[in-house]
């Protein structure tokens, strides 16, 4: 890899670029079949992905006509990284099997190591004999809806596709690696602004808040709305709050500590909760939850911003359900993609139906949500929110922070990037968005 890393730092032509050979092997972050038990009889929080994500070569897989291979600068940490490194729920090697029986090129997928990660900033060094819209030598970020488009159920929203998996996740070569093999229809353009870094850490959490927020297939944010966003420093919460801003709502913003609610102050949230102070006890013991601590989040909320919300962005799962369903306006709606602290979920179902409300399921994106989302990004409307780099050697750590909840935002992984604050290509744009609401995130996480 090190003459394709060359190659790129040294601004080759796609020509150059497609005339290197890709190598046999390259340098991945994996989980082994073999290690799937070694948690066992753990709590979650003491499972530690330091000790199961290994860094090592892998094989190069062999390239199908629809993909790419991509030369990775840099990746991100999502939480489902998170999950797969703590074979919680299950393991992902069944995702893995269930793709190695679909077809010849599926088939390629079901091996005894996975190559995680769903996030990357990359440039294109080769793409199958079907790929007509991009070619070596491209500089791309990586949306992560693994799907082709020969079922039916594809064509009207990609992620309602019966064969729709998340790349990295259900799919083995992903992108927390030297190298990584998508399918063409993953790939959008890279922000010229940004560096690898910045650019990494977007498209899976920004795409899914847009469309939780944006999209028509979500809970569309219109102007005046206000919004609880929950973890509104994490992954998806740095992103749901500014589309909240874009869009004309007023978020109120659930953080953890004082050092977040600062943060969220100085991306321009004006009402922010910090859930620790505030102390909530939503559930009284394993089995009861308590309205009256429902009842108390409201009146925080109204006490903030005059009112009750129009949309509760959810993800937390099982701790906050119960108070989202109750905080929310009549005829509002909760909005969720993710159970973090369980999925077992309980409300009281009387203050849904009485109130008109709705519970809306989302998962990421289709691509053209993806690509829009990106193109925000990319004028600069949509801050990148870095806020900590490891290298891909220390890939362990970086995950174990964010099953920590230890970070803000998100965290970068340089992988073939020698260095931080390469790849910027349009300084110009850079300083007209400026650098200070750039590295908000990353000046705070320092
Ligand atoms: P993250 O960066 O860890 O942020 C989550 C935030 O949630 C944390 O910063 C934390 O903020 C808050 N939180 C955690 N536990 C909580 C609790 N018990 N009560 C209230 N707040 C809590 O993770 P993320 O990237 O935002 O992802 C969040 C979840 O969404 C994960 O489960 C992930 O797998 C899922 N997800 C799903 C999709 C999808 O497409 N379906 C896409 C992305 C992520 P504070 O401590 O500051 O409150």
């Amino acid at each position: 890899m090190q003459e394709i890393l060359h190659a790129i730092l040294a601004g080759a032509p796609g020509d150059e670029i497609a005339a290197l050979p890709v190598p046999d092997s390259y340098r991945a972050a994996y989980v082994r079949r073999d290690d799937v038990d070694m948690f066992e009889g753990l709590a979650s929080e003491e499972k530690d992905p330091r000790k199961s994500l290994h860094v090592g070569e892998v094989a190069t897989p062999e390239l199908a006509p629809d993909e790419a291979y991509i030369a990775v600068m840099a990746s991100a940490i999502n939480f489902n990284t998170v999950w797969t490194s703590i074979f919680e729920p299950l393991p992902t090697f069944g995702f893995l099997d269930r793709l190695g029986r679909e077809s010849v090129w599926g088939a390629r997928h079901a091996l005894d190591h996975h190559v995680v990660g769903s996030d990357a900033a990359a440039v294109v060094l080769q793409v199958g004999s079907a790929v007509r819209t991009w070619k070596a030598g491209d500089k791309v970020t990586v949306h992560c809806n693994y799907v082709d488009d020969q079922s039916p159920s594809a064509h009207d929203d990609s992620m309602l596709a019966d064969n729709q998996r998340i790349w990295g996740f259900e799919t083995n070569f992903g992108g927390l690696a030297d190298l990584a093999v998508v399918k063409a229809n993953q790939l959008m353009p890279k922000p010229t602004h940004l560096s690898w870094e910045e650019a990494a850490v977007n498209a899976l959490c920004n795409s899914t808040s847009y469309r939780m927020l944006v999209s028509h297939n979500g809970a569309p944010v219109t102007q005046g709305d206000r919004v609880l966003v929950w973890g509104a420093s994490g992954g998806l919460g740095a992103y749901a709050v500014q589309y909240v801003l874009n869009g004309g709502g007023i978020p109120v913003g659930v953080v953890s500590s004082p050092a977040k609610a600062d943060l969220l102050h100085d991306l321009g949230v004006e009402a922010v909760i910090d859930r620790k102070e505030a102390n909530y006890r939503f559930w009284k013991d394993e089995f009861h939850q308590d309205e009256s601590e429902w009842r108390r989040l409201g009146k925080d909320i109204r006490a903030l911003v005059g009112d009750d919300v129009d949309i509760v962005f959810e993800h937390p799962g099982r701790q906050t359900m119960g108070a989202s369903v109750f905080v929310t306006k009549r005829a509002g709606t909760i909005v969720t993609c993710a159970a973090t602290s369980g999925y077992m979920i309980e409300y009281d179902n009387r203050h849904l139906w009485m109130k008109l409300k709705t519970i809306k399921g989302s998962h990421f994106a289709n691509y053209r949500e993806a690509w829009d989302a990106n193109q925000l990004v990319c004028e600069g409307k949509i801050l990148p929110p870095l806020s900590a780099v490891h290298t891909l050697a220390h890939v362990g750590e970086a995950a174990y922070q964010v099953h920590r909840n230890l970070h803000e935002g998100k965290i970068g992984v340089l992988c073939l990037a020698p260095e931080e604050g390469l790849g910027i290509d349009d300084r110009e744009l850079r300083e007209r968005i400026g650098e200070e609401r750039i590295t908000l995130f990353r000046r705070h996480g320092a």
